[in-house]
Formats: structure tokens, sequence, C-alpha cells
């Protein structure tokens, strides 16, 4: 089969998918996942004082290189079904998620200004379309997402004022 997708199973409970195609890889769940599930915890590989296309933001000058590193293929979503806890380090499930679904997450719930942005293609109806991290983001669009404790922070900082121009 020349045109099957590689896999690589990771963990108990998901595997890497690359697409023949184009070489992009996903991360799906290969079991059913519930509501609140714990995924994976997470460590840092390597702390980085500037964000990159695979840092998590932790803190305003902490951005992280995942270890287990296959949590770098969980891709974005406008719709998202997993969410990163950054205060617990753990990756959880933001509701129910089949087997063989891809794990997504939304960057700007970690990311508060992105090194670079993308153009969305999640297809999702509540899609943002350009994606840069949440400073770019209004208010409202965010507060129907789960966000880390950093970017709750940032927003109540930028609400009341008392940031510089
Ligand atoms: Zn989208």
């Amino acid at each position: 089969m020349p045109n099957a997708k590689k896999t690589t199973k990771v963990g108990s409970i998901a595997e890497i998918r690359e697409c023949p195609e184009t070489g992009s890889k996903s991360l799906h769940a290969t079991v059913e996942l519930k509501y609140g599930q714990l995924i994976s915890h997470f460590d840092p590989k390597e702390v980085l004082d500037r964000p990159n296309y695979l840092t998590v933001q932790m803190s305003e000058h902490r951005h992280i290189m995942l270890n287990p590193e296959f949590l770098q293929y969980i891709n974005h979503s406008c719709n998202p079904n997993v969410f990163f806890d950054t205060e617990k380090r753990e990756v959880i499930a933001l509701g129910q998620i089949e087997n063989g679904e891809e794990l997504t997450f939304f960057y700007p719930s970690t990311e508060w200004s992105m090194d670079r942005g993308f153009d969305c293609l999640c297809q999702s109806e509540v899609c943002l379309k350009y994606i840069q991290g949440a400073v770019h983001l209004p208010l409202n669009v965010l507060k129907t997402y789960k966000l880390s404790q950093f970017i709750q922070q940032k927003l109540g900082i930028e609400c009341s004022g008392t940031s510089n121009p």
C-alpha cells in the first residue's frame, strides 16, 4: 500500500500519523477518551526565553520544548478537544474523543504572542482564520475558551488598563 499513512504508536492512547502527500504529522487517539481524562503529563525538555513554532508558553519569558516530544504533533484547532494545563503540566481531554480522532488544542490558550502567525485551515464553524496568539484576539472570543493561568493573568492586566500603551 504505497499511499498508506505512516503511523507511530506513542504511549498507550495515541499515535502519530504522517500524511504521505504533505509529510505533515498529527496526533490521534487510539482509544476512546472521556471528558477531563488525562492524556499525558509533560515537562520541559528545554526552556527557551523566546517562542518558536514548537514551544508552549508557561509564563512571560518561559517557553518550553515538550517532553514527551510526541505532544508537539498536537495541531491547532479553533474547536479544540484537548487542553495544555500549564500549572499541573497535564494534557487533558476537553470532551469525549473518539478512537482515531485527531487531538487538537487552541494555540492561543497558552500562547500570548506567537513568533509567527498562520492561516488556520481547521474548517470548524468557529474558525478564527488567522492565528498568532491571544493578544491578537478579542476578549469575548477568548472567553469562550479554556485558557492557561498565564493567559488569564495577561488578560486581567490588559483589561485593567494598567498595561503600557
Ligand atoms: Zn481554525
